[in-house]
């Protein structure tokens, strides 16, 4: 792994309290959880921080401007070093598309306008608030973070794949090859995963420690808007105030942080 262990974990904001962990598994180490605190509280002034990560996709901008999709996607995947096998089979996603109606699922109709009804979404884990995944996984190797994002430690990862049983969105991709020799440009800043590891979209926990918004969102020049869910003046909640949003399978009580604008 090129980046550093110790300070990913760092920035991902694990707390070995949090965790119900007497010590961390850090590799080879085994740190304390005093030590854990320390490092998490020692988080850049610059990070970003909010009570309840989300962000709203403003669909009538990706429809007027198709080339979104891929930026957005192209970013995503540099920055984390995700693979292309070139094969659907194997392919491992952190941001993709599908249509409406593999999107929403029991929220088609046959009235629906056509432009809405083949048209792609951008969809990516929806850092649910409720994270069925969460709560199968039997080496707490993911977890939410008290922001709300759910996060993978690919090291506790032991590739059971309960977590990609119990995501009902899809979200997840299990590393059935060795993903590193088809990493086309490797960022040195980003673990790179290994055979056996189950991965996804952590909201961009690494460059939030920073300071920076997640690759997604700087990519998509407006089109999504990421915040506070939890602030009422804060640019999403504003959006999500003054215009209609849909959520995927709302039903399962998951509650995405993910919303949709349909309208304009
Ligand atoms: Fe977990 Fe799936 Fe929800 Fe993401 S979308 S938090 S992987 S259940």
């Amino acid at each position: 792994m090129s980046c550093d262990r110790r300070e990913f974990l760092r920035m991902m904001g694990i707390s070995a309290a949090a965790l119900g962990l007497s010590g961390l598994s850090l590799g080879r180490h085994l740190l304390a959880p005093g030590e854990l605190e320390a490092r998490e509280f020692a988080l850049r002034p610059e990070a970003l921080r909010a009570e309840r990560w989300g962000i709203a996709l403003r669909m009538e901008r990706f429809f007027s401007q198709p080339e979104l999709y891929d930026a957005c996607i192209r970013a995503c995947h540099e920055v984390h070093n995700v693979p292309d096998f070139g094969n659907p089979k194997d392919e491992i996603k952190w941001i993709w598309k599908e249509e409406f109606e593999h999107a929403f699922p029991g929220q088609q109709n046959p009235y629906l306008p056509q432009e809405i009804a083949h048209r792609p979404f951008l969809l990516l884990c929806n850092h649910c608030d409720n994270p069925p995944c969460v709560r199968v996984c039997p080496t707490k190797a993911t977890f939410k973070r008290p922001d709300g994002a759910v996060v993978v430690d690919f090291h506790r990862c032991i590739g059971c794949r309960f977590c990609m049983a119990a995501c009902p969105y899809g979200a997840r991709s299990f590393n059935w090859r060795n993903p590193r020799p088809f990493i086309r440009k490797q960022n040195p800043e980003f673990p790179t995963r290994m055979i056996g590891v189950v991965e996804k979209c952590n909201l961009c926990v690494e460059r939030l420690a920073k300071g920076l918004r997640p690759a997604c969102v700087e990519a998509s020049g407006g089109a999504m808007v990421f915040g506070d869910l939890a602030q009422g003046d804060s640019e999403i909640r504003q959006l999500l105030r003054e215009h209609f949003s849909i959520r995927r399978k709302p039903e399962l009580g998951t509650q995405p942080s993910v919303f949709y604008i349909i309208g304009g």
